[in-house]
Protein backbone atom coordinates (compact mmCIF):
# COMPACT_ATOMS: atom_id res chain seq x y z
CA UNK A 1 0.00 0.00 0.00
CA UNK A 2 1.22 3.21 -0.84
CA UNK A 3 0.43 6.63 1.29
CA UNK A 4 0.69 10.25 -0.88
CA UNK A 5 0.96 13.81 0.80
CA UNK A 6 -1.04 17.04 -0.80
CA UNK A 7 1.38 18.47 -2.62
CA UNK A 8 1.63 21.75 -1.40
CA UNK A 9 4.46 24.99 -2.24
CA UNK A 10 6.62 22.25 -3.69
CA UNK A 11 6.41 19.92 -0.47
CA UNK A 12 4.35 16.66 0.87
CA UNK A 13 2.38 17.28 3.33
CA UNK A 14 -0.36 15.75 5.79
CA UNK A 15 -3.70 17.02 5.29
CA UNK A 16 -4.38 19.28 8.35
CA UNK A 17 -7.01 17.38 9.96
CA UNK A 18 -4.28 14.55 9.30
CA UNK A 19 -7.33 12.31 7.58
CA UNK A 20 -6.23 10.19 4.53
CA UNK A 21 -8.46 8.51 1.72
CA UNK A 22 -7.91 5.21 0.12
CA UNK A 23 -8.25 5.22 -3.73
CA UNK A 24 -9.31 1.52 -4.97
CA UNK A 25 -8.16 -0.42 -7.88
CA UNK A 26 -11.18 -0.55 -10.20
CA UNK A 27 -9.67 -4.75 -11.57
CA UNK A 28 -9.60 -5.20 -7.99
CA UNK A 29 -11.78 -3.32 -5.97
CA UNK A 30 -9.43 -3.27 -3.59
CA UNK A 31 -7.34 0.11 -2.02
CA UNK A 32 -3.93 0.25 -3.92
CA UNK A 33 -2.99 3.60 -2.00
CA UNK A 34 -3.88 6.26 0.61
CA UNK A 35 -4.20 9.90 0.20
CA UNK A 36 -4.57 12.77 2.05
CA UNK A 37 -8.07 13.96 2.48
CA UNK A 38 -8.05 17.61 2.30
CA UNK A 39 -10.05 20.15 3.76
CA UNK A 40 -11.29 23.80 2.93
CA UNK A 41 -7.92 24.63 5.41
CA UNK A 42 -5.92 22.55 3.30
CA UNK A 43 -7.39 24.74 -0.17
CA UNK A 44 -6.22 27.93 2.04
CA UNK A 45 -3.11 26.99 2.52
CA UNK A 46 -2.29 26.00 -1.42
CA UNK A 47 -4.12 29.11 -2.60
CA UNK A 48 -1.65 30.74 -0.17
CA UNK A 49 1.21 28.97 -1.78
CA UNK A 50 -0.05 29.26 -5.06
CA UNK A 51 -0.13 33.36 -4.40
CA UNK A 52 2.51 33.56 -3.01
CA UNK A 53 4.66 31.72 -6.06
CA UNK A 54 2.78 34.06 -8.39
CA UNK A 55 4.13 37.68 -6.71
CA UNK A 56 7.41 36.14 -5.49
CA UNK A 57 8.87 33.31 -7.18
CA UNK A 58 10.13 35.04 -10.44
CA UNK A 59 8.13 32.34 -12.89
CA UNK A 60 5.87 35.23 -14.17
CA UNK A 61 8.87 37.29 -14.99
CA UNK A 62 10.55 34.49 -17.01
CA UNK A 63 11.55 34.70 -20.38
CA UNK A 64 9.13 32.87 -22.37
CA UNK A 65 12.31 30.90 -23.72
CA UNK A 66 13.19 29.79 -19.95
CA UNK A 67 9.75 28.93 -19.50
CA UNK A 68 9.73 26.64 -22.56
CA UNK A 69 13.25 24.97 -21.29
CA UNK A 70 11.70 23.90 -18.15
CA UNK A 71 8.08 22.74 -20.08
CA UNK A 72 10.84 20.34 -22.42
CA UNK A 73 12.47 19.18 -18.88
CA UNK A 74 8.97 18.17 -18.15
CA UNK A 75 8.74 16.13 -20.77
CA UNK A 76 11.68 14.49 -21.10
CA UNK A 77 11.55 13.41 -17.56
CA UNK A 78 7.53 11.77 -18.06
CA UNK A 79 8.87 9.81 -21.13
CA UNK A 80 11.74 8.65 -18.80
CA UNK A 81 9.18 8.27 -15.67
CA UNK A 82 6.71 6.26 -18.16
CA UNK A 83 6.76 3.03 -16.58
CA UNK A 84 6.07 3.99 -13.38
CA UNK A 85 3.73 6.89 -14.34
CA UNK A 86 1.72 4.65 -16.30
CA UNK A 87 1.23 1.96 -13.42
CA UNK A 88 0.00 4.96 -11.47
CA UNK A 89 -2.47 5.91 -14.12
CA UNK A 90 -3.47 1.75 -14.38
CA UNK A 91 -3.91 1.18 -11.03
CA UNK A 92 -5.89 4.58 -9.81
CA UNK A 93 -8.07 4.41 -13.80
CA UNK A 94 -8.38 1.17 -14.32
CA UNK A 95 -7.37 2.13 -18.15
CA UNK A 96 -5.19 -0.56 -19.98
CA UNK A 97 -1.57 -0.17 -19.85
CA UNK A 98 -1.85 -0.48 -23.65
CA UNK A 99 -3.48 2.37 -23.45
CA UNK A 100 -0.82 4.19 -20.47
CA UNK A 101 1.80 3.51 -22.51
CA UNK A 102 0.07 4.47 -25.92
CA UNK A 103 -2.13 7.31 -25.18
CA UNK A 104 -1.74 8.65 -21.53
CA UNK A 105 1.90 9.16 -21.57
CA UNK A 106 3.07 10.32 -24.59
CA UNK A 107 -0.13 12.99 -25.00
CA UNK A 108 0.87 14.37 -21.07
CA UNK A 109 4.34 14.80 -22.60
CA UNK A 110 3.05 16.36 -25.90
CA UNK A 111 0.83 18.83 -24.21
CA UNK A 112 3.87 19.89 -22.40
CA UNK A 113 6.06 19.78 -25.73
CA UNK A 114 3.49 21.88 -27.86
CA UNK A 115 3.54 24.95 -25.27
CA UNK A 116 7.24 25.02 -25.18
CA UNK A 117 6.95 25.56 -28.54
CA UNK A 118 4.12 27.81 -27.93
CA UNK A 119 6.11 29.76 -25.95
CA UNK A 120 8.91 30.17 -28.01
CA UNK A 121 7.10 31.86 -31.00
CA UNK A 122 5.01 33.59 -28.44
CA UNK A 123 4.98 37.86 -28.91
CA UNK A 124 4.94 38.83 -25.27
CA UNK A 125 4.25 42.51 -25.70
CA UNK A 126 2.99 44.21 -29.18
CA UNK A 127 3.75 47.81 -30.32
CA UNK A 128 1.57 49.84 -32.12
CA UNK A 129 2.77 53.67 -32.96
CA UNK A 130 -0.29 55.53 -33.59
CA UNK A 131 -0.39 59.48 -33.99
CA UNK A 132 -3.88 60.27 -34.34
CA UNK A 133 -6.11 61.64 -32.09
CA UNK A 134 -1.63 62.48 -30.66
CA UNK A 135 1.11 60.49 -30.81
CA UNK A 136 1.31 57.47 -28.79
CA UNK A 137 2.59 54.15 -28.54
CA UNK A 138 0.28 51.53 -28.33
CA UNK A 139 1.37 47.90 -25.89
CA UNK A 140 -0.66 44.76 -25.85
CA UNK A 141 0.08 42.70 -22.93
CA UNK A 142 -0.93 39.30 -22.68
CA UNK A 143 -0.43 38.67 -18.34
CA UNK A 144 -1.33 36.05 -16.07
CA UNK A 145 -4.49 35.97 -13.91
CA UNK A 146 -3.27 35.20 -11.04
CA UNK A 147 -4.13 31.51 -8.98
CA UNK A 148 -6.48 29.22 -11.24
CA UNK A 149 -8.64 26.71 -9.64
CA UNK A 150 -8.03 23.17 -12.48
CA UNK A 151 -10.82 20.45 -11.49
CA UNK A 152 -10.20 17.34 -13.21
CA UNK A 153 -12.44 14.17 -13.94
CA UNK A 154 -11.10 10.87 -13.47
CA UNK A 155 -11.29 9.50 -17.44
CA UNK A 156 -7.93 10.44 -18.22
CA UNK A 157 -6.07 11.85 -14.96
CA UNK A 158 -2.84 12.98 -16.32
CA UNK A 159 -3.77 14.04 -19.54
CA UNK A 160 -6.49 16.09 -18.28
CA UNK A 161 -4.04 17.57 -15.83
CA UNK A 162 -1.42 18.02 -18.29
CA UNK A 163 -4.41 20.25 -20.80
CA UNK A 164 -4.59 22.54 -17.81
CA UNK A 165 -0.89 22.50 -15.90
CA UNK A 166 0.92 23.47 -19.45
CA UNK A 167 -1.05 26.52 -20.68
CA UNK A 168 -1.84 27.81 -16.91
CA UNK A 169 1.99 28.02 -15.81
CA UNK A 170 2.89 28.73 -19.43
CA UNK A 171 0.94 32.26 -19.15
CA UNK A 172 2.91 32.45 -16.32
CA UNK A 173 -0.02 31.88 -13.56
CA UNK A 174 0.13 29.52 -10.41
CA UNK A 175 -2.56 26.59 -9.93
CA UNK A 176 -4.11 24.66 -7.46
CA UNK A 177 -5.45 21.26 -8.91
CA UNK A 178 -7.72 19.05 -7.36
CA UNK A 179 -8.18 15.43 -9.24
CA UNK A 180 -10.97 13.70 -8.79
CA UNK A 181 -11.11 12.00 -5.47
CA UNK A 182 -11.26 8.14 -7.79
CA UNK A 183 -7.89 9.12 -9.51
CA UNK A 184 -5.69 11.66 -7.67
CA UNK A 185 -2.41 9.64 -7.86
CA UNK A 186 -0.39 10.66 -11.17
CA UNK A 187 -1.89 14.25 -10.82
CA UNK A 188 0.44 14.51 -7.67
CA UNK A 189 3.30 12.80 -9.25
CA UNK A 190 3.04 15.43 -12.24
CA UNK A 191 3.07 18.31 -9.71
CA UNK A 192 6.36 16.60 -8.17
CA UNK A 193 7.47 16.04 -11.79
CA UNK A 194 7.34 20.19 -12.84
CA UNK A 195 8.66 21.63 -9.43
CA UNK A 196 11.94 18.88 -10.05
CA UNK A 197 12.08 20.43 -13.21
CA UNK A 198 12.59 24.28 -12.78
CA UNK A 199 8.66 25.34 -11.79
CA UNK A 200 9.70 27.62 -8.58
CA UNK A 201 8.02 25.84 -5.38
CA UNK A 202 4.11 26.78 -4.87
CA UNK A 203 3.72 27.27 -8.97
CA UNK A 204 1.67 24.03 -8.91
CA UNK A 205 -0.01 22.41 -5.89
CA UNK A 206 -2.29 19.17 -6.08
CA UNK A 207 -5.67 18.89 -2.93
CA UNK A 208 -6.99 15.89 -3.02
CA UNK A 209 -9.61 13.47 -0.79
CA UNK A 210 -13.16 12.54 -1.05
CA UNK A 211 -14.41 15.59 0.61
CA UNK A 212 -17.78 16.28 -1.65
CA UNK A 213 -16.86 20.21 -1.09
CA UNK A 214 -13.70 20.07 -2.37
CA UNK A 215 -14.00 21.57 -5.63
CA UNK A 216 -16.67 24.02 -4.60
CA UNK A 217 -14.26 25.33 -2.22
CA UNK A 218 -11.77 25.79 -4.56
CA UNK A 219 -14.44 27.36 -7.49
CA UNK A 220 -16.16 29.75 -3.87
CA UNK A 221 -12.20 30.79 -3.22
CA UNK A 222 -11.66 34.60 -3.27
CA UNK A 223 -8.12 33.81 -3.88
CA UNK A 224 -9.14 31.90 -6.87
CA UNK A 225 -8.85 34.10 -10.32
CA UNK A 226 -10.05 31.71 -12.81
CA UNK A 227 -11.85 27.85 -12.43
CA UNK A 228 -11.01 25.33 -15.31
CA UNK A 229 -13.33 22.71 -15.36
CA UNK A 230 -13.35 19.33 -16.57
CA UNK A 231 -16.35 16.76 -15.37
CA UNK A 232 -19.98 16.44 -16.21
CA UNK A 233 -22.64 19.10 -17.33
CA UNK A 234 -24.63 18.86 -14.40
CA UNK A 235 -21.77 19.61 -11.60
CA UNK A 236 -20.14 22.03 -14.61
CA UNK A 237 -23.95 24.24 -14.09
CA UNK A 238 -23.22 23.95 -10.43
CA UNK A 239 -19.67 25.24 -10.87
CA UNK A 240 -20.69 28.36 -13.29
CA UNK A 241 -23.57 29.31 -10.45
CA UNK A 242 -20.89 29.60 -7.94
CA UNK A 243 -18.60 31.14 -9.77
CA UNK A 244 -20.86 33.74 -10.80
CA UNK A 245 -21.01 35.56 -7.21
CA UNK A 246 -17.30 37.07 -7.86
CA UNK A 247 -17.33 36.86 -11.93
CA UNK A 248 -15.01 34.50 -12.22
CA UNK A 249 -12.88 33.42 -15.41
CA UNK A 250 -13.83 30.04 -16.42
CA UNK A 251 -13.50 27.46 -18.96
CA UNK A 252 -16.17 24.23 -18.72
CA UNK A 253 -15.33 21.21 -20.67
CA UNK A 254 -17.84 18.89 -19.97
CA UNK A 255 -20.29 15.86 -21.35
CA UNK A 256 -21.22 14.79 -24.33
CA UNK A 257 -23.40 12.32 -26.95
CA UNK A 258 -21.55 12.70 -29.93
CA UNK A 259 -22.97 11.30 -33.43
CA UNK A 260 -20.92 9.39 -35.76
CA UNK A 261 -22.43 9.21 -38.91
CA UNK A 262 -21.76 6.60 -41.23
CA UNK A 263 -22.23 7.37 -44.88
CA UNK A 264 -23.19 5.08 -47.80
CA UNK A 265 -20.16 5.31 -49.67
CA UNK A 266 -18.21 4.51 -46.65
CA UNK A 267 -15.74 1.80 -46.70
CA UNK A 268 -17.87 0.16 -44.13
CA UNK A 269 -15.23 -2.67 -42.60
CA UNK A 270 -13.19 0.47 -42.27
CA UNK A 271 -16.15 2.60 -40.69
CA UNK A 272 -17.63 -0.38 -38.18
CA UNK A 273 -13.82 -0.21 -36.50
CA UNK A 274 -14.21 3.03 -36.75
CA UNK A 275 -17.37 2.90 -34.91
CA UNK A 276 -16.34 0.28 -32.30
CA UNK A 277 -12.98 2.48 -31.43
CA UNK A 278 -15.45 5.71 -31.31
CA UNK A 279 -17.49 4.04 -28.58
CA UNK A 280 -15.98 1.15 -26.34
CA UNK A 281 -12.23 2.99 -26.45
CA UNK A 282 -11.79 3.28 -22.25
CA UNK A 283 -14.69 1.38 -21.99
CA UNK A 284 -17.02 4.41 -23.28
CA UNK A 285 -15.51 6.75 -20.94
CA UNK A 286 -14.73 9.38 -22.91
CA UNK A 287 -16.27 12.00 -23.16
CA UNK A 288 -16.11 12.93 -27.10
CA UNK A 289 -17.40 9.07 -27.45
CA UNK A 290 -19.09 8.45 -30.51
CA UNK A 291 -22.29 6.70 -28.77
CA UNK A 292 -24.90 7.46 -31.86
CA UNK A 293 -24.03 5.57 -34.96
CA UNK A 294 -26.02 6.87 -37.62
CA UNK A 295 -26.10 4.16 -40.84
CA UNK A 296 -27.90 4.73 -43.99
CA UNK A 297 -31.30 2.15 -43.47
CA UNK A 298 -30.46 0.16 -46.22
CA UNK A 299 -27.25 -0.58 -44.89
CA UNK A 300 -28.12 -0.87 -41.02
CA UNK A 301 -28.04 -4.62 -40.50
CA UNK A 302 -25.05 -5.52 -42.75
CA UNK A 303 -23.39 -2.62 -40.59
CA UNK A 304 -24.46 -3.97 -37.24
CA UNK A 305 -22.99 -7.30 -38.38
CA UNK A 306 -19.81 -5.74 -39.44
CA UNK A 307 -19.93 -3.88 -35.85
CA UNK A 308 -20.24 -7.56 -33.86
CA UNK A 309 -17.71 -9.38 -35.88
CA UNK A 310 -15.19 -6.79 -34.84
CA UNK A 311 -16.04 -6.03 -31.37
CA UNK A 312 -14.14 -9.77 -31.16
CA UNK A 313 -11.28 -8.10 -31.54
CA UNK A 314 -11.85 -6.47 -27.76
CA UNK A 315 -10.48 -7.91 -24.98
CA UNK A 316 -12.06 -6.80 -21.96
CA UNK A 317 -9.72 -8.07 -18.50
CA UNK A 318 -7.15 -7.22 -16.18
CA UNK A 319 -5.79 -3.83 -17.19
CA UNK A 320 -2.60 -4.71 -16.58
CA UNK A 321 -2.27 -7.30 -19.09
CA UNK A 322 -0.58 -5.85 -22.54
CA UNK A 323 -2.91 -8.00 -24.30
CA UNK A 324 -6.11 -6.12 -22.73
CA UNK A 325 -7.60 -3.73 -25.01
CA UNK A 326 -10.97 -2.61 -22.29
CA UNK A 327 -10.57 -2.53 -18.54
CA UNK A 328 -13.24 -2.28 -16.26
CA UNK A 329 -14.74 1.22 -15.34
CA UNK A 330 -14.17 3.45 -12.81
CA UNK A 331 -16.43 2.42 -10.06
CA UNK A 332 -19.21 0.36 -8.32
CA UNK A 333 -21.05 3.56 -9.24
CA UNK A 334 -20.41 3.72 -12.86
CA UNK A 335 -21.07 -0.03 -13.50
CA UNK A 336 -24.40 0.56 -12.06
CA UNK A 337 -25.18 3.79 -13.46
CA UNK A 338 -24.29 1.62 -16.87
CA UNK A 339 -26.42 -0.97 -15.41
CA UNK A 340 -29.74 1.30 -14.71
CA UNK A 341 -28.91 2.79 -19.00
CA UNK A 342 -29.11 -0.88 -20.61
CA UNK A 343 -32.75 -1.11 -18.11
CA UNK A 344 -33.95 1.60 -19.06
CA UNK A 345 -33.21 1.10 -22.99
CA UNK A 346 -34.52 -2.36 -23.14
CA UNK A 347 -37.81 -0.48 -21.16
CA UNK A 348 -38.02 2.31 -23.82
CA UNK A 349 -38.29 -0.69 -26.52
CA UNK A 350 -34.67 -0.76 -27.82
CA UNK A 351 -32.71 -4.27 -28.40
CA UNK A 352 -29.40 -5.63 -27.36
CA UNK A 353 -27.39 -6.75 -30.40
CA UNK A 354 -24.44 -7.42 -28.17
CA UNK A 355 -23.35 -7.63 -25.13
CA UNK A 356 -25.48 -5.68 -21.80
CA UNK A 357 -24.09 -7.75 -18.61
CA UNK A 358 -21.23 -8.31 -16.73
CA UNK A 359 -18.41 -10.61 -19.05
CA UNK A 360 -18.41 -13.80 -17.78
CA UNK A 361 -15.55 -15.51 -15.70
CA UNK A 362 -14.81 -11.46 -14.47
CA UNK A 363 -16.32 -11.47 -11.65
CA UNK A 364 -14.13 -9.50 -9.13
CA UNK A 365 -13.38 -5.53 -10.65
CA UNK A 366 -16.44 -3.44 -12.47
CA UNK A 367 -16.67 -4.59 -15.88
CA UNK A 368 -19.25 -4.65 -18.25
CA UNK A 369 -19.08 -5.90 -21.54
CA UNK A 370 -19.30 -3.87 -25.09
CA UNK A 371 -23.10 -3.30 -25.77
CA UNK A 372 -24.32 -2.56 -28.91
CA UNK A 373 -28.14 -1.10 -28.65
CA UNK A 374 -30.64 -1.18 -32.01
CA UNK A 375 -34.12 -0.13 -32.64
CA UNK A 376 -33.60 2.39 -30.43
CA UNK A 377 -34.82 6.03 -31.44
CA UNK A 378 -32.95 9.18 -30.99
CA UNK A 379 -35.77 10.45 -28.14
CA UNK A 380 -34.67 7.95 -26.15
CA UNK A 381 -32.68 8.56 -22.43
CA UNK A 382 -30.10 6.11 -23.99
CA UNK A 383 -30.00 8.43 -27.03
CA UNK A 384 -29.92 11.63 -25.30
CA UNK A 385 -28.42 11.19 -22.05
CA UNK A 386 -24.67 10.27 -21.46
CA UNK A 387 -23.95 7.08 -20.37
CA UNK A 388 -20.63 6.81 -19.64
CA UNK A 389 -19.75 3.74 -20.40
CA UNK A 390 -19.54 0.74 -23.01
CA UNK A 391 -22.94 1.21 -24.65
CA UNK A 392 -23.84 2.88 -28.51
CA UNK A 393 -27.19 2.61 -30.14
CA UNK A 394 -27.24 2.23 -33.81
CA UNK A 395 -29.51 4.77 -35.35
CA UNK A 396 -30.88 3.98 -38.93
CA UNK A 397 -31.58 7.17 -41.35
CA UNK A 398 -33.19 7.84 -44.67
CA UNK A 399 -31.36 10.77 -45.98
CA UNK A 400 -27.98 12.83 -45.40
CA UNK A 401 -30.36 15.94 -44.29
CA UNK A 402 -32.22 13.62 -41.71
CA UNK A 403 -28.91 12.40 -40.67
CA UNK A 404 -27.76 16.00 -40.00
CA UNK A 405 -30.72 16.78 -38.29
CA UNK A 406 -30.53 13.47 -35.94
CA UNK A 407 -26.77 14.39 -35.09
CA UNK A 408 -27.63 17.90 -33.87
CA UNK A 409 -30.92 16.77 -31.96
CA UNK A 410 -29.05 17.01 -29.06
CA UNK A 411 -28.47 19.08 -26.11
CA UNK A 412 -24.65 18.19 -26.52
CA UNK A 413 -21.94 19.49 -28.77
CA UNK A 414 -18.81 17.99 -28.34
CA UNK A 415 -17.84 15.67 -30.78
CA UNK A 416 -18.65 13.99 -34.12
CA UNK A 417 -17.65 12.18 -36.75
CA UNK A 418 -18.49 11.19 -41.09
CA UNK A 419 -17.09 8.52 -42.64
CA UNK A 420 -17.15 8.57 -46.56
CA UNK A 421 -14.74 7.93 -49.48
CA UNK A 422 -15.75 11.54 -50.74
CA UNK A 423 -13.97 14.07 -48.57
CA UNK A 424 -15.65 17.00 -49.99
CA UNK A 425 -19.17 15.74 -49.07
CA UNK A 426 -17.94 14.63 -45.73
CA UNK A 427 -16.66 18.04 -44.97
CA UNK A 428 -19.96 19.42 -46.42
CA UNK A 429 -21.89 17.83 -43.88
CA UNK A 430 -19.11 18.71 -41.06
CA UNK A 431 -18.92 21.83 -41.52
CA UNK A 432 -22.99 21.77 -40.63
CA UNK A 433 -22.70 19.12 -37.46
CA UNK A 434 -23.02 21.12 -34.34
CA UNK A 435 -20.16 20.19 -32.18
CA UNK A 436 -16.48 21.70 -31.24
CA UNK A 437 -14.64 18.68 -33.01
CA UNK A 438 -15.74 16.71 -36.09
CA UNK A 439 -13.62 14.00 -37.19
CA UNK A 440 -13.64 13.17 -41.06
CA UNK A 441 -12.42 9.29 -41.44
CA UNK A 442 -10.75 9.50 -38.31
CA UNK A 443 -12.06 9.49 -34.00
CA UNK A 444 -10.60 10.06 -31.07
CA UNK A 445 -7.41 11.36 -32.73
CA UNK A 446 -6.36 15.00 -30.59
CA UNK A 447 -3.27 16.92 -31.66
CA UNK A 448 -2.45 19.50 -28.99
CA UNK A 449 -1.72 21.61 -31.64
CA UNK A 450 -5.49 22.31 -32.11
CA UNK A 451 -8.36 23.68 -30.16
CA UNK A 452 -10.71 20.92 -27.65
CA UNK A 453 -13.94 22.04 -26.41
CA UNK A 454 -17.49 22.21 -26.68
CA UNK A 455 -20.66 23.67 -28.51
CA UNK A 456 -24.01 24.10 -26.70
CA UNK A 457 -23.69 21.80 -23.33
CA UNK A 458 -20.99 20.20 -23.48
CA UNK A 459 -19.34 23.74 -22.17
CA UNK A 460 -17.39 26.78 -23.41
CA UNK A 461 -13.71 27.58 -23.74
CA UNK A 462 -11.09 26.18 -25.35
CA UNK A 463 -7.93 23.70 -24.25
CA UNK A 464 -4.86 22.98 -26.24
CA UNK A 465 -3.13 25.61 -28.80
CA UNK A 466 -2.66 28.80 -28.72
CA UNK A 467 -6.60 29.00 -27.48
CA UNK A 468 -6.12 27.02 -24.51
CA UNK A 469 -3.32 29.61 -23.55
CA UNK A 470 -5.59 32.46 -24.39
CA UNK A 471 -7.96 30.75 -21.69
CA UNK A 472 -5.16 31.69 -18.74
CA UNK A 473 -4.42 35.10 -20.16
CA UNK A 474 -6.00 38.95 -19.97
CA UNK A 475 -5.36 41.25 -22.35
CA UNK A 476 -3.66 45.04 -20.96
CA UNK A 477 -3.51 48.10 -23.36
CA UNK A 478 -0.67 50.62 -22.29
CA UNK A 479 -0.97 53.84 -24.03
CA UNK A 480 2.37 55.90 -23.64
CA UNK A 481 1.97 59.59 -24.79
CA UNK A 482 4.41 62.23 -25.42
CA UNK A 483 5.76 64.08 -22.84
CA UNK A 484 4.60 67.20 -24.00
CA UNK A 485 3.51 70.85 -22.90
CA UNK A 486 0.02 71.65 -21.54
CA UNK A 487 -0.99 73.46 -24.87
CA UNK A 488 -0.19 70.39 -26.97
CA UNK A 489 -2.81 67.95 -24.98
CA UNK A 490 -5.55 69.89 -26.88
CA UNK A 491 -8.16 67.34 -25.40
CA UNK A 492 -8.21 68.93 -22.14
CA UNK A 493 -10.24 70.92 -23.52
CA UNK A 494 -12.95 69.00 -23.33
CA UNK A 495 -13.10 69.83 -19.61
CA UNK A 496 -11.21 72.75 -18.75
CA UNK A 497 -11.89 75.21 -21.53
P1 LIG B 1 -17.96 15.06 -12.26
O1 LIG B 1 -18.67 16.24 -12.83
O2 LIG B 1 -18.70 14.16 -11.36
O3 LIG B 1 -16.67 15.54 -11.44
C1 LIG B 1 -15.66 16.30 -12.03
C2 LIG B 1 -14.84 16.96 -10.94
O4 LIG B 1 -15.64 17.94 -10.26
C3 LIG B 1 -14.34 16.01 -9.85
O5 LIG B 1 -13.02 16.37 -9.51
C4 LIG B 1 -15.31 16.26 -8.71
O6 LIG B 1 -14.77 15.93 -7.45
C5 LIG B 1 -15.53 17.75 -8.86
N1 LIG B 1 -16.76 18.29 -8.25
C6 LIG B 1 -17.86 17.62 -7.86
N2 LIG B 1 -18.78 18.50 -7.38
C7 LIG B 1 -18.25 19.73 -7.50
C8 LIG B 1 -18.71 21.05 -7.20
N3 LIG B 1 -19.93 21.28 -6.70
N4 LIG B 1 -17.90 22.09 -7.46
C9 LIG B 1 -16.69 21.88 -8.01
N5 LIG B 1 -16.18 20.67 -8.30
C10 LIG B 1 -16.97 19.60 -8.06
O7 LIG B 1 -17.35 14.29 -13.52
P2 LIG B 1 -16.56 12.89 -13.53
O8 LIG B 1 -17.55 11.81 -13.26
O9 LIG B 1 -15.34 12.99 -12.68
O10 LIG B 1 -16.05 12.81 -15.05
C11 LIG B 1 -16.85 12.37 -16.10
C12 LIG B 1 -17.47 13.56 -16.82
O11 LIG B 1 -16.45 14.42 -17.32
C13 LIG B 1 -18.28 13.14 -18.03
O12 LIG B 1 -19.46 13.89 -18.09
C14 LIG B 1 -17.35 13.51 -19.20
O13 LIG B 1 -18.03 13.74 -20.41
C15 LIG B 1 -16.70 14.74 -18.67
N6 LIG B 1 -15.44 15.01 -19.38
C16 LIG B 1 -15.39 16.06 -20.26
C17 LIG B 1 -14.23 16.29 -20.98
C18 LIG B 1 -14.14 17.44 -21.97
O14 LIG B 1 -13.03 17.76 -22.36
N7 LIG B 1 -15.24 18.05 -22.37
C19 LIG B 1 -13.12 15.47 -20.79
C20 LIG B 1 -13.20 14.42 -19.88
C21 LIG B 1 -14.37 14.19 -19.17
Amino acid sequence: MKDFGLFIDGQWRAARSGRVAPTINPATEEPWAHVAAAGREDVDDAVAAGRRAFEKSGWREKPAVEKANILREIAGVIFARSDELALLEVQDGGGPIRKANMADIPATAQTFMEYAAILEAMVEEEVHEESVPVPSRNLIRKEPLGVCGCILPWNFPMAAASWKIAPAIAAGNSVVVKPSPYTPVSTLALAEICTQAGVPAGVINVVTGPEPDLGAALVAHPGIAKISFTGSTAVGKRVMEAAAGQLKKLTLELGGKSPNIILEDADLECAARGALFATFFHGGQVCESGTRVLVPAKLHDQFVDLMVAGSKGIKVGDPMDPETTMGPLISKAQLDNVRRYVGLGLEQGAKIRLGGNRPAGLDKGYYFEPTIFVGARNDMRICQEEIFGPVVSILPYKTEEEALAIANDTSYGLGAAVWSRDTARALGLARRIEAGTVWVNDYHLINPKFPFGGYKQSGFGRELGPWGLAEYQQLKHIHVGEPATVDEKFYFSLLLG
